[in-house]
């Protein structure tokens, strides 16, 4: 699982971590600008490794051969969109490599920000909302792009003409009813037929379903199908594997080639073995050797370094079965992880202080093992828009005997902020300069603690009355939405605590007030800028954000707890009591807790309809106004950062980490070194 939206976007971070960061990177840290290239609906930014220098040289150079792995497999990603996704991409970058024309004129520019918007989505359909997307420029221009590159850099089949193969590709780019959508998820219809990823070929949801079922799902099971595409031969429905040998191959031996070089240098044993049982895994495409794979990974909680590399997430397939490619490597956070762990290890206390009845408390809490990363580079599916959170591994039996690993993405998420802190919505929705200069200086700690309570403290915490169903059952499709507020709910008491002040994870107060004055502005005002006017909320985490701020804003008016403001004609949220209020979110945690213990639906439902669900289109239009002019794109993603090695005797002797500021020049690089996979003609 990952989470891929943002939580507070509107959080800005010029706080403890940006310290840190400076003290263990070079001095010129400062000047260090995260914005690159912005086209279409999409920003790109860039982010730095703090901590890649102090790594020991072994350290480094395991690094290095990890991230060449999770580079290998980046054409996986193209092919598993579309079938014809490698040969589109190698189509725009021969132009956009060899054109001798005028890169002047307004058409170019329409072609080149095509060639962003295709590689931001690594391939010809949105990456968000998976609909297919066209170039802005003609087709007559195009064709003349073609006419007038290099014709040996195109991927021409053998013996075709330029004019036959502009004739071939011409309706992929152009005719939106060629794989108009690469996930559909339409209610009622044949989802594995409507969606135009390359996971399935000429079988229907009916036929693949049938293929599976007869796979035995008793005991600890496989995740069947997670990594293969499945298709028709001589009418009999099959699987193609993704493997040594198999579909895919050339890729994965050389993913595997550099694994077997990371093993050579593993930080220890442990770690050793989990690199041996990806590779072994990958070569044989066996999904028992993925499984005792994965375990080995989760157990691995001692090595600085580390990453996945292979098919982990199913949200590109409608029926959730296909694994899309995705890699990253990584260094442990210490700083981070040690605050993690701080409050992990207060777990008990935090529930018996909880504002829950009694009987909702659970005697014996078991914490979540959660770490903080600092991403190296990623690839696939994580590139380069990227999960800020990620959860794994997904299979259920591996995490309830095993465990599983959580992590957050520091570098990643400060990224995030700086550039939310120079487009100015703090001081376009901030109340006044206490409140503006507060959550600058400590909105990033307030956030990452927030997010860390949230998710070792809150989701843990609480127990189900006995003979009552799971909430999905007695909850339904409010449940998840619910279970999301409860956990923000605790992560908003406790960080007004004097506990967290006594375990030394936070400072002062002020970070508590920080959170608070972020969470009401964004849960009542700044999250509207993600949905269109006169839509209502859907999304469980936006929900839940709206219901807690408007619950506590209503609940609170007679003491005149939060009130809205008018200055100069702009709305503003303004916290008078930031003592009740935290007790309001106390009244409200206990609350949706019985309904979660009691499996109390039609309160839950009301809670939600009531609170989370509408908006206020006045206000809503106001704000969408006011963001709009601060110029801020929808999507974010990133420039990966490049490990450089210096070779002495062929051997890896140094590692150094570089900063490219192109995300084009990035893709076109990529392009020529990690192209392993052919085109299918
Ligand atoms: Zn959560």
């Amino acid at each position: 699982m990952n989470l891929k939206s943002m939580m507070a976007i509107s959080a800005v971070v010029l706080s403890s971590y940006q310290a840190v960061a400076q003290k263990s990177t070079s001095p010129k840290k400062e000047s260090f600008n995260v914005m690159a290239e912005s086209f279409a609906d999409l920003q790109v930014l860039r982010y730095q490794v703090p901590g890649f220098e102090k790594l020991t040289p072994k350290q480094k150079e395991l690094s290095y051969y990890l991230y060449e792995a999770t580079l290998s497999g980046r054409d996986m990603i193209y092919d598993q969109k579309s079938k014809y996704g490698i040969l589109l991409r190698k189509t725009i970058e021969a132009i956009y490599g060899t054109y001798q024309g005028d890169k002047k004129t307004a058409d170019w520019k329409k072609f080149q920000d095509y060639c962003g918007r295709f590689w931001f989505s690594n391939g010809n359909h949105h990456h968000y909302g998976n609909e297919k997307f066209i170039p802005a420029c003609s087709p007559a221009y195009f064709q003349s792009l073609i006419m007038h590159c290099n014709a040996t850099a195109l991927p021409t089949a053998k013996g075709e003409t330029t004019q036959a193969f502009w004739k071939r590709v011409e309706p992929l780019f152009y005719d939106m009813s060629i794989e108009p959508k690469c996930v559909d998820l339409t209610a009622g219809i044949d989802n594995v037929v409507a969606s135009s990823n390359n996971f399935y070929e000429g079988v229907t949801q009916n036929e693949v379903e049938a293929f599976y079922n007869t796979m035995p799902t008793t005991g600890n099971a496989p995740s069947w199908g997670l990594n293969s595409k499945v298709v028709k031969e001589n009418g009999i429905v099959t699987e193609r594997i993704w493997k040594s040998g198999g579909m895919y191959g050339p890729a994965i031996d050389k993913i595997c080639y550099w694994l077997e070089k990371a093993v050579t240098v593993a930080e220890n044993p442990k770690q050793q073995q989990t690199l041996e049982l990806l590779a072994k895994f990958l070569r044989s495409g066996d999904l028992k050797d993925f499984d005792d794979y994965s375990i080995a990974w989760v157990e691995d909680t001692d090595s600085k370094i580390d990453g996945i590399n292979g098919f982990i997430e199913v949200y590109l397939d409608a029926i959730g079965k296909k694994g899309s490619y995705e890699s990253y490597v990584s260094i442990k956070d210490e700083e981070a992880t040690k605050r993690i762990a701080a409050i992990a290890k207060e777990a008990q206390w935090f529930e018996d202080n909880s504002p829950l009845m009694d009987e909702h408390k659970k005697k014996q809490v078991k914490g979540i093992i959660a770490k903080a990363i600092t991403v190296i580079a990623e690839s696939g599916d994580l590139a380069p828009a990227t999960a800020i959170g990620i959860n794994l591994p997904n299979a259920d039996w591996i995490r309830k005997e095993h465990g599983s690993k959580s992590v957050s993405l520091s570098n990643i998420i400060y990224s995030y902020n700086v550039a939310s802190a120079l487009k100015g919505t703090i001081d376009e929705f901030g109340l006044n300069d206490v409140v503006k200069n507060r959550i600058k200086q400590y909105g990033a700690l307030a956030s990452d603690l927030h997010t860390d309570m949230h998710e070792c403290i809150g989701h843990a915490s609480g127990q189900i009355n006995e003979g009552v169903e799971t909430t999905d059952k007695t909850l339904k499709n409010y449940a998840s939405c619910l279970e999301e507020a409860r956990a923000d709910l605790v992560g908003l008491y406790y960080i007004m605590d004097q506990k967290l002040l006594d375990i030394k994870v936070m400072p002062s107060m002020d970070v508590a007030k920080a959170e608070y004055d972020s969470y009401i502005m964004n849960g009542l005002m700044t999250q509207l800028t993600r949905i269109k006017l006169g839509d209502n909320i859907e999304e469980a985490h936006m929900r839940n954000r709206q219901l807690n701020a408007k619950w506590v804003y209503e609940m609170g008016q007679k003491d005149n707890v939060i009130e809205f403001v008018n200055l100069d004609g702009k709305t503003y949220v303004q916290i008078n009591d930031y003592d009740q209020l935290r007790k309001l979110f106390g009244d409200l945690l206990r609350e949706i807790q019985r309904i979660k213990s009691e499996g109390d639906f039609k309160a839950g439902q009301a809670l939600v309809e009531n609170y989370g669900v509408k908006v206020d289109q006045v206000l809503h239009n106001e704000i969408l106004d006011r963001y709009s002019k601060l110029g801020i794109k929808p999507y974010r993603g990133f420039i990966q950062p490049r490990l450089r090695p210096t070779l002495t005797g062929g051997k890896v002797s140094a590692v150094n980490v570089e900063y490219p500021t192109s995300f084009f020049a990035q893709m076109m690089e990529y392009g020529k070194k990690y192209s392993f996979l052919g085109v299918r003609n």
